[in-house]
């Protein structure tokens, strides 16, 4: 009989429209024919306000890629569909809060079915931008200078915050990127030039989050190593994203045509091996599973390879760099969904 696969998607989280198409792909690729015969795909759609929907209205959002809503009791938050009981594998393609940070991951650990992707500890380690550096630097991977800091010391007394907005000046030189610790897509990310705009941008960054990091900028060619593997990861070929904006802001993400892709990158061989072998070190330094997309800066004039981050539930939809990454290391989309269930069966068995 088939393996039924418990496709979640939505999710409480600004990414919950990205969400739905990255599972509109998984779906695509489950149901292509090599494996169709294995799996069934059951969807289960978290509304933005959390609560879960099965059968019909799950698979509506999912056919037509457009979020809905049926306001929900408070009372029932934690009754979960029938469907939950016949599960035998979950498949999370939840990007950001409430999706990527550990949280469903230790629901679906609790529910104890085996599942895609990385634990608690690798999903909230990579989520969380100041544990993630702290893991790296651990781990002896070059990174930008950077500074952490709390919603707290951000929004305490007036006598304090001109000091650390010093300090910060003291030991990074402009311009700075200062973002909120626990996002992705850019959300709440600014790009700092002056003191005036530094003030402005903490304060903004920590509406969105308790832990807020400034980095220095660097100028550099941005590149993606796609992983895959349990205990031991396989890198893909690299990646190189193009843009005209000032940064990969969230409007130059999700504009069609704002950026472009290249795969392969064209860079020297070294660099390609180096940005492999750190993309492992770091899939390993923050304890993921099953899939990662790793992030660098390539410093053209010097060769230096800054690792950026590690995202545990990358884009997925046919166009996201992780799945066009294996696409072109010569694993097909298909292919590569089946291998993710096959690591996810291996994990949770060991
Ligand atoms: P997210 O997790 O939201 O993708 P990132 O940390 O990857 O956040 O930052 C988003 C984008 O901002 C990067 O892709 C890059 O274009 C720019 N950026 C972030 N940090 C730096 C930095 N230290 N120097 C230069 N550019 C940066
Ligand atoms: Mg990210
Ligand atoms: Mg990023």
């Amino acid at each position: 009989s088939k393996l039924r696969v418990g496709l979640l998607f939505g999710g409480r989280s600004g990414e919950h429209e990205v969400s739905i198409i990255s599972a509109r792909g998984i779906a695509n690729a489950l149901s292509a024919e090599e494996n169709s015969h294995k799996y069934e795909i059951m969807p289960f759609y978290i509304q933005k306000d959390g609560f879960w929907q099965a059968g019909e209205v799950a698979q509506q959002v999912l056919t037509s890629g457009v979020a809905k809503e049926h306001p929900g009791n408070r009372a029932n938050l934690w009754q979960f569909p029938p469907q939950t009981a016949e599960i035998d594998l979950w498949f999370p393609i939840l990007h950001g809060p409430n999706g990527e940070d550990g949280t469903i991951q230790a629901l679906l650990t609790l529910m104890q079915v085996p599942f895609v992707g990385s634990g608690v500890l690798g999903s909230a380690t990579g989520m969380d931008k100041i544990a993630m550096k702290t893991a790296f630097a651990q781990a002896g991977l070059p990174q930008v200078k950077y500074k952490a800091l709390t919603r707290a010391q951000i929004w305490s007394n007036p006598c304090v915050f001109p000091k650390l907005c010093d300090e910060i000046e003291a030991t990074l030189g402009y311009p700075y990127f200062v973002k909120p610790a626990n996002l992705g897509s850019s959300v709440g990310i600014a790009k700092v030039q002056s003191r005036q705009e530094l003030e402005a941008a903490l304060d903004n960054a920590a509406t969105y989050d308790r832990r807020i990091i400034v980095e220095a900028g660097v100028v550099a060619r941005e590149v993606e190593c796609a992983v895959l593997g349990n205990d031991n990861p396989k890198a893909s070929v690299i990646g190189e994203i193009t843009f005209d904006s000032d940064f990969y802001d969230y409007e130059t993400k999700y504009t069609q045509g704002k950026a472009d892709l290249f795969i392969p990158a064209h860079l020297p061989e070294s660099a390609v091996q180096q940005i492999q072998e750190k993309a492992l070190q770091a899939f390993t330094a923050v304890d993921a599973a099953g899939l990662a997309r790793v992030d660098f800066f390539y410093v053209e004039a010097t060769g230096e390879i800054l690792i950026n981050e590690i995202n545990t539930l990358p884009g997925f939809t046919s166009t996201s760099m992780y799945p066009q990454l294996w696409a072109n290391t010569g694993i097909s989309f298909p292919k590569l969904v089946d291998q993710l269930i096959q690591l996810a069966m291996e994990r949770h068995s060991n």
